[in-house]
């Protein structure tokens, strides 16, 4: 029976026992007959039961000390938490006849109902001695050939915890009292140990409870979320607990049932609760309201709190039922519903162990709901910033290619090439723009890839005939046509040749998007733009950011037209105002000799009748010459056909000729000239213009100079280069014309009072910066002016 070394063979001064093989048929020894033999007999035995702490050892060598000593065979029989009454341990004086007695229990087993005598005294408590051998109570025993008998009960925690049987087969070998006191006293020690080993067993099974409590609240605090959390306590925790079957059911924000795990449970069962409210359920609802478990150690004492799932518990059979509440601050936040397949007494470690792990799992779904809220507000925070940083790449580039378009009038195909590079290495992985030609149909005019190397790749990628054409569509329909996902079949039907198909394949378009450039009921042209892995593929924010940027080439596509229009129209009025000056020079050189000629002509008498009209007439022509000067000129800047001839010139003697020649102007205007040039300024300049920057400077001073002093001077200005001013005291110029004066035909005067063609300064600032010298004005209204110019004494 046992696999144990008996303590008992280990005992010094074994005179009271017999070896329990050699006294198998022989008679029974006398144990008891004397006190002292009797004292040792118990002392050993209290060892030998002593020695174990596990119950069942205990109840076997209690069966083992019993037989020969007291009995011919002995059971030991047990009354488990379910009420089953178990046979543990039997003993017999022939060894080969033990089984006999555990096959006797196995076909008649003791039940708390009946009223056999193990029955009685485990119901009772009390002890019971056959008395006779035709007793209906003894017939198990009589039937193994017992004519004498007693059952003592094994008492521990003030709970009859089992029964002892001593047997004999010889009628006439009666239980002295001295008998019954020594099985009495083996009782009492049996009961002791096993009463220990019962409290070891819990304390064992406690501290592996609280070592398993640990481990799971390790791993409930991994979890993240209430499935992690229903798993963990369903595989670390309700499983070991020994329950049959198990379910975690949390509450829903609305107060509805949810099932978050579970093992062991019908589907019907789970149907049954799904989505309904506790309520519909009085043990949920007891749970809840008294914030504590519920326990039920049989199925009979649930069953009329089971409302809507009785018939699904009912079938699932009888056994232990516990519902415990899942508690936290906020109230209740589910339930745990465990079923075991027997009855239970549940012990006060295992109670408390289960209200544990409830309450680690409330804490833990808890922190599940935090960390969902905490990762919903990473991962929308993530989304904004994702967002933000996309809409910024397309401001970016919305903004870039509008300046490129607004500064490169002149040349669109070049900033729609750059447009292009722009957008494939920003917003897309690819861009293609196309125009519309001459001839109706579209042409490439910029083809970009993220990786300059597959420019033309792009082209022949995208810009195929295939069954479909993309940019064709849009161009004929004037709409974008937007595919955020491609996909093979799409690939397919875009290529109209397999040469174009693996360059398809090789760009792995994931979106496409081509947006129509129209303006004014026409469409100009379309342009592309396809996105490759990892990068983002295109949505619609980047369709709206297209359609804009359309927009943009459109205008600026009309703008490079007018400017090339304006361009040509103004060349034409150049051309034009250089042949008509060129032509007026003609008759007006003819007309100022005719007047030398009537002037030389006449005499003393006429000369005095025509004289001051002839000198009208010279000054008028001479003002026309002028005028048509300065529009040559003017034609001459714009054609690019000013020409310098540079000579030895001295700057004073420049200065003093030309205010000599103006001498009859300055007097008409009633201002008087001062010239400060100390010393001779010489230099390489072109005389002729340098004369006429010098004319037009000093006619404005007298144009302006509200009949006040003007001043000329001019120095050096260090090794190189030379400064000249004309200074005058007139109107002035007000500070918002003066960043205009040198442009060409600007005023800022009104032409009633002034007379002018604006032109005097433009042409004067163009002859200055063509001698490498640069002309500014200071001027306040009311005040006065001085224009500078600053020379290179080497000009040209
Ligand atoms: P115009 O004198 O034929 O109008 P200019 O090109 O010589 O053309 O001068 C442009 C404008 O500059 C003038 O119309 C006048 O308003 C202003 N301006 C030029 N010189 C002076 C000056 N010395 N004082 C005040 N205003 C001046």
């Amino acid at each position: 029976m046992s696999a144990e070394p008996n303590p008992l063979d280990d005992l010094p001064g074994d005179t009271a026992g017999t070896p329990r093989g050699a006294a198998a048929t022989g008679p029974r020894a006398e144990p008891a007959s004397s006190e002292s033999a009797r004292l040792a007999f118990l002392y050993r035995a209290g060892e030998a039961l002593g020695a174990s702490l596990e119950w069942r050892t205990v109840l076997r060598r209690l069966a083992e000390l019993v037989v020969p000593e007291l009995a011919d065979w002995c059971a030991v029989d047990v009354l488990g938490d379910d009420g089953r009454v178990e046979r543990v341990a039997a003993a017999h004086r022939e060894p080969g006849r033990v089984a006999l007695v555990h096959e006797l229990f196995r076909l008649r087993p003791v039940d708390l109902t009946m009223s056999d005598v193990i029955a009685q005294t485990l119901r009772t408590g009390v002890a019971s001695r056959m008395e006779a051998v035709s007793e209906r109570a003894w017939e198990r025993e009589v039937a193994l050939g017992a004519r004498v008998g007693m059952v003592l009960p094994l008492v521990a925690r003030g709970r009859v915890l089992g029964a002892m049987s001593l047997l004999r087969g010889d009628a006439a070998a009666g239980f002295t009292e001295q008998d019954l006191e020594v099985a009495r006293e083996l009782g009492r020690r049996a009961s002791l140990s096993m009463e220990n080993a019962l409290l070891y067993e819990e304390a064992r099974v406690s501290q592996a409870l609280s070592a398993r409590l640990q481990t799971v609240t390790a791993a409930l605090s991994r979890a993240a979320t209430a499935e992690d959390v229903a798993r963990v306590l369903v595989h670390d925790g309700l499983e070991a607990s020994g329950a049959a079957r198990g379910t975690v059911m949390s509450l829903t924000d609305e107060g509805f049932i949810h099932f978050i795990g579970e093992f062991g449970y019908s589907r019907e069962f789970r149907a049954a609760l799904e989505g309904k409210r506790p309520l519909v359920v009085p043990v949920l609802a007891r749970a809840a309201e008294r914030r504590e478990a519920q326990w039920f150690s049989r199925l009979e004492d649930l069953l009329p709190l089971t409302g809507i799932v009785r018939r699904e518990v009912a079938v699932l059979g009888g056994g232990a039922r516990a519902v415990l509440p899942l508690l936290t601050e906020r109230g209740v936040r589910g339930f745990v519903w465990l079923a075991w397949e027997g009855q239970r007494d549940f012990t006060a470690s295992e109670r408390s162990f289960l209200e544990a792990l409830a309450q680690q799992c409330s804490q833990a779904l808890e922190r599940a709901v935090l960390y969902g809220t905490l990762r919903e507000r990473g991962e929308r925070l993530h989304h904004a910033l994702q967002m933000g940083k996309e809409a910024e790449e397309r401001l970016f580039f919305l903004l870039e290619a509008s300046r490129a378009l607004a500064e490169h009038l002149d040349d669109v195909e070049w900033t729609l090439e750059h447009v292009a590079r722009v957008a494939a290495s920003s917003v897309a992985s690819s861009c293609l723009v196309e125009l519309v030609g001459p001839d109706g149909t579209l042409r490439c005019v910029a083809s970009a890839h993220q990786e300059p190397s597959r420019d033309a790749s792009v082209l022949q990628a995208l810009g195929g005939e295939g069954a479909l054409s993309l940019s064709r569509e849009c161009f004929h329909s004037g709409e974008p046509r937007f595919v955020p996902d491609v996909d093979a079949a799409l690939c397919e039907r875009l290529s109209d040749s397999s040469e174009q198909r693996a360059l398809l394949q090789a760009l792995r378009p994931a979106s496409l998007l081509v947006v129509p450039v129209r303006t004014r009921g026409r469409t100009l042209g379309v342009i592309t733009l396809g996105t490759s892995p990892p990068q983002r593929p295109l949505a619609m924010s980047d369709v709206s950011m297209m359609e804009e940027l359309a927009r943009r080439v459109a205008v600026a596509l009309e703008n490079a037209s007018l400017y090339r229009d304006a361009q040509a129209a103004v060349r034409l009025r150049d051309e034009f105002l250089s042949v008509a000056s060129h032509e007026l020079k003609t008759p007006l050189t003819s007309l100022k000799l005719q007047h030398g000629l009537i002037d030389r002509a006449l005499g003393p008498d006429s000369r005095e009748k025509v004289a001051p009209r002839l000198s009208t007439a010279m000054r008028q022509v001479q003002r026309l010459a002028s005028l048509v000067d300065h529009l040559l000129d003017v034609s001459r800047v714009s054609l690019g056909r000013l020409a310098l001839e540079p000579t030895e010139v001295d700057l004073g003697q420049a200065v003093r000729d030309a205010v000599d020649r103006m001498e009859e102007v300055f007097a008409v205007a009633g201002c008087t000239v001062r010239v400060e040039i100390p010393e001779p300024l010489q230099g390489r300049w072109d005389a002729l213009r340098l004369d006429q920057v010098l004319v037009n400077l000093l006619t404005n001073a007298a144009k302006y100079g509200a009949g006040r002093p003007v001043q000329v001077s001019a120095s050096a200005e260090g090794e190189a280069r030379v400064r000249l001013s004309v200074r005058d005291e007139g109107i002035g110029i007000s500070e918002t014309d003066l960043p205009r004066l040198f442009g060409r035909f600007e005023r800022a005067v009104s032409e009633r009072h002034y007379g002018g063609l604006g032109l005097g300064l433009y042409i004067s600032r163009q002859i200055v910066e063509a001698m490498g010298g640069s002309i500014e004005v200071e001027s306040r209204e009311g005040v006065g002016s001085v224009f500078t110019v600053l020379l290179p004494r080497s000009a040209g």
